[in-house]
């Protein structure tokens, strides 16, 4: 009988296989207590096993290929940098002679102390600090115990399923290295690294399938769906070739996609859109090719301040922002500054300032609010996305905000970095257009101010839905409640389209509404032309929209937003989108 299994999809992909059952050793901690003279002969062992660790993360550091994105060997780093830190090599030690206990026990002490530091904090990225130190920890275990079976990436892995309690980043790096077809784990989330990097590394992958290794066969055939965080044992002859017909329609799909590349982006009645795209980390640049995006509408920086224990300096950010600038090739670059705290928390000494511990962070100090309250975080950037926009096309793009005092502010601060920069004889672009993201109810509601005051308003469906809904994003109790189709949020989204419009200057959108083939032409409608969103969609949504007429769907969509009932709107959507291309 088939047996299905759901987790967190975390990238996309379906991947067919046997399974490789990865079973590690399980760590037992026995505490000893030494006697003093043998407490020498336990603290060599203990270092002897952080070396022994240290040199397998050097080995997995060296089989990172050549073309993959830098962060993959900053996610390895990372591991070596904790493996370096006193806390883990030196106070286990102290651990060792203060307790007169072996190097197992103090191990385990140190990070019972590490994880209490990190609190009972509920948040997810914190979550992956904690996985971070697990790892590290355990491989210093792992390499203490003598008979513990050391488990490698081999050949033999090459086209089967990895299903694991949990991997490290530098698993996930050996097993592309090694041609693995995809991997389950049982433990996980959307933010750890291992997830991001099967993201960047494009191996289709599902966490969080408790207990899975309970029911797998080793060497079975299983099927994975990284988009629907779906895994399949036992598939049936019936269920297998269907999987591979959607494996080889994907394939088909990607390849009719890509015939637009070179396709104008512009409607069947002549409205010129601008598809752009999101981008994070650096892999994003390599997909932005494949698929001639106008630009990006979104550049997060917030991947420039994780993984490191120091603010970056303006000489770091703008190296980067001209290494991006150089891929684009002359397209304009969309700088967003930096939106830390809530979800996108930092670690090391940077970590108090966005006060994770803050008791509601969503409505706390982050983003515009915390850069505006910390200039030695902010003023570094804006005087490297300054600087860069002589190198360049760029926008720069606030988030987060509240009011329009916000806005003057930060104005203020521009106009005084552009001062110092020309006192220096730097060179910058005195026309830098600054625009604001609409993400708050509030701001979205008196859109017509901010639309005075800025150059470019871009909506953040994202935290727009958050607050206005009053959902957490990342709570999946209440997803349920997530409805971008909520006629609270399409007013407001109106509203903002307006209040540009009225004052002439252009509304993108770059939230994840924007690339979702449900609501793109449902956005037409309503006047949006600018879409900004992960690459990988952008080709989709253009073959979505180029078909549609906008004067046709702005009728549709009045109709659509006079609707009584949801069930009326829902019946008005399918409509809309029945002629979809891809329908
Ligand atoms: C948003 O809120 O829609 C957005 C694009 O920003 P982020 O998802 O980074 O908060
Ligand atoms: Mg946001």
């Amino acid at each position: 009988m088939s047996l299905m299994f759901s987790g967190i999809g975390v990238s996309r992909g379906i991947a067919i296989g046997n399974a490789y059952l990865l079973r590690r050793n399980q760590i037992d901690v026995t505490s000893r207590t030494l006697l003093k003279k043998g407490i020498p002969a336990e603290v060599r062992r203990f270092k002897r096993a952080v070396k022994d660790a240290r040199a397998q993360l050097l080995m997995a550091r060296d089989n990172i290929p050549k073309d993959a994105p830098s962060d993959v060997s900053s996610f390895i780093e990372t591991h070596i940098l904790m493996l370096d830190d006193a806390v883990l090599s030196q106070r286990p030690v102290e651990i060792i002679k203060g307790e007169m206990i072996n190097a197992e026990a103090a191990l385990q002490q140190q990070r019972e102390e590490l994880i209490k530091a990190f609190g009972s904090m509920d948040d997810s990225y914190l979550a992956t600090r904690i996985d971070d130190v697990n790892h590290v920890i355990d491989s210093v275990l792992r390499a203490l115990d003598d008979g513990a079976e050391n488990v490698v990436a081999s050949e033999q892995w090459k086209g089967q399923i990895i299903v694991a309690d949990d991997l490290t980043p530098a698993d996930t790096v050996s097993m592309q290295h090694h041609g693995v077809a995809g991997f389950v784990t049982e433990t996980g989330g959307q933010l750890s690294h291992t997830a991001i990097l099967a993201r960047s590394l494009g191996i289709p992958a599902i966490v969080g399938v408790s207990n899975i290794r309970r029911y797998i066969k080793p060497g079975e055939v299983i099927t994975l769906d990284g988009r629907l965080g779906m895994v399949l044992a036992e598939p049936t002859e019936e269920m297998l070739s269907d999987f591979r017909r959607q494996q080889k329609e994907t394939r088909l799909r990607q390849r009719e996609l890509a015939k637009l590349i070179d396709t104008e982006a512009v409607t069947a009645d002549g409205v010129q859109l601008k598809l752009m795209a999101n981008i994070e980390i650096e892999e994003d640049l390599k997909a932005l090719k494949r698929v001639s995006a106008k630009g990006v509408g979104l550049y997060r920086t917030e991947f420039l301040y994780m993984n490191r224990e120091t603010v970056p300096t303006e000489q770091e950010h703008f190296k980067v922002y001209t290494k991006v600038l150089r891929a684009l090739k002359g397209e304009t670059l969309t700088i967003r500054t930096a939106d830390l705290g809530a979800d996108k928390q930092v670690d090391g000494q940077m970590a108090s300032r966005t006060r994770p511990q803050a008791h509601n962070p969503a409505m706390g100090l982050r983003g515009i609010r915390l850069c505006l309250s910390d200039t030695s975080l902010f003023l570094p950037q804006l005087r490297a996305i300054l600087r860069a926009s002589a190198r360049g096309p760029i926008h720069m793009l606030l988030p987060m905000l509240t009011n329009v005092a916000e806005v003057a502010q930060c104005l203020e601060m521009v106009s005084q970095v552009k001062q110092s920069l020309r006192d220096e004889n730097i060179e910058f672009d005195e026309n830098m257009l600054v625009g604001g993201m609409i993400e708050v109810p509030a701001a979205a509601i008196a859109a017509e101010q901010f639309a005075r005051q800025l150059d470019f308003l871009s909506i953040g469906t994202n935290d727009l839905i958050q607050y206005t809904l009053a959902i957490d994003r990342i709570d999946d109790q209440v997803d349920y409640l997530y409805d971008p189709m909520h006629p609270a949020v399409l007013s407001l989204i109106k509203n903002t389209i307006d209040a540009g419009q009225k004052a002439g200057i252009p509304v993108a959108m770059c939230g994840e509404m924007a690339g979702d083939a449900r609501y793109v032409r449902l956005l037409l409608g309503l006047g949006l032309t600018e879409f900004s969103m992960p690459p990988n969609l952008i080709l989709e949504t253009k073959k979505n929209l180029i078909t549609c007429r906008r004067a046709t769907l702005k009728k549709q969509v009045s109709t659509l937003l006079a609707a009584r009932s949801s069930e009326e709107m829902l019946a008005q959507l399918d409509k809309i989108n029945a002629s979809a291309p891809s329908n």
